[in-house]
């Protein structure tokens, strides 16, 4: 029987339906041909030049470069500080001008891919990442920075050429916003981090844990959006993505090589995106808000009813689905029904 599972984190709902699913071997995806490196590939072009801006520059590490993206979603000007805010356009609209910035990280050798990213790629997006988080910070005209991954043509990845996008922007986008103000009341009402909470919860249930070490904590979420939604947290308190110390970054790298691994050994190499949701740059230390890293595997495309009423249908249940990233061995015909 179909299920109505709640998120502790924005109070949404989802319906899971696994009955409505394909065999468990539909899941694995069918590969896709990588574009050629070369010439035709504007990463390994723009890679020889050095037309980009200074403090793009500034970016760059041993196996990563970063640019200014062609055609941003957010416009980088640190002069427009807009203290005004709105405009109401045509005595009736609200509008304002889509301030920030927008970066791509692109990693040099064209031949890498996210499933197969050395320690030393990952180390590198992620310090970018932080320089980043801190740069954009001192913006008055920057609310909110969220690094992001696409990976596939399903997952929006224009380009084959492997990179990260980081989104710097005026407003807190509508997600987090929900996702703060949910754990907010949440933590008004029983004093605690809904997200210590989910980990101490999770780590004590067993069921939905696909890799752990000393730092972080990775598993397929309870409310997932998505067949195999992961989110990866930081064991400690931290409120911003920017807290992490010593050891840190060194086990969030590892544990991200386990996880995009595993996801292409079982579901062979499937599209997806990940995001990294933090506390507005400009806030304090929060206690009712934890980081995390979300990872959306897109197996399956929303319909009507999804897109009309914001309830979203998952159609494996991530108790069955971190099964399968457990075994580490590709989905098959033969495993059960979910
Ligand atoms: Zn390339
Ligand atoms: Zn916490
Ligand atoms: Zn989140």
């Amino acid at each position: 029987m179909p299920q109505l599972r709640q998120s502790i984190i924005t109070g949404d709902w989802v319906v899971f339906a696994p009955e409505r699913a394909k065999r468990p071997s539909d899941y694995v995806w069918k590969a896709h041909q990588k574009q050629e490196k070369g010439d035709g590939c504007p990463f390994c072009i723009e890679s020889k030049t050095s037309s980009y801006p200074e403090r793009v520059r500034t970016l760059d590490k041993e196996t990563t470069y970063t640019v200014p993206n062609k055609f941003p979603a957010f416009i980088e000007d640190p002069r427009m500080c807009d203290p005004k805010r709105y405009k109401i356009e045509d005595e009736f609209y609200s509008m304002r001008s889509s301030l920030g910035g927008h970066d791509v990280v692109v990693v040099r050798d064209h031949d890498q891919d996210l499933p197969r990213f050395t320690e030393a790629i990952w180390d590198d997006i992620l310090e970018t990442f932080t320089d980043q988080y801190k740069h954009f910070k001192d913006m008055c005209n920057v609310e909110y920075v969220m690094p992001i991954y696409n990976h596939g043509p399903e997952a929006a990845a224009s380009i084959d050429h492997p990179h990260a996008q980081i989104f710097s922007s005026i407003i807190i986008p509508n997600i987090v916003a929900r996702e703060i103000s949910y754990t907010k009341q949440r933590h008004d009402d029983r004093k605690e981090c809904s997200f210590c909470e989910l980990i101490e919860h999770e780590k004590e249930q067993n069921l939905r844990i696909i890799f752990e070490n000393d730092d972080f904590v990775a598993f397929t979420f309870y409310a997932a959006r998505f067949p195999f939604e992961i989110w990866i947290l930081p064991k400690k308190h931290q409120s911003h993505f920017t807290d992490m110390k010593g050891n840190d970054r060194g086990n969030l790298v590892k544990i991200c090589r386990q996880i995009f691994n595993r996801l292409d050994v079982v579901l062979n190499d499937p599209p997806l995106n990940f995001f990294i949701h933090s506390a507005p740059v400009k806030e304090r230390p929060m206690v009712s808000y934890h980081w995390h890293m979300e990872v959306a595997p897109r197996l399956t495309n929303y319909g009507g009813y999804e897109m009309g009423s914001g309830v979203i249908i998952d159609i494996i249940n991530p108790e069955s689905a971190a099964d399968y990233l457990r075994m580490g061995q590709k989905v098959k015909n033969s495993a059960k029904q979910t």
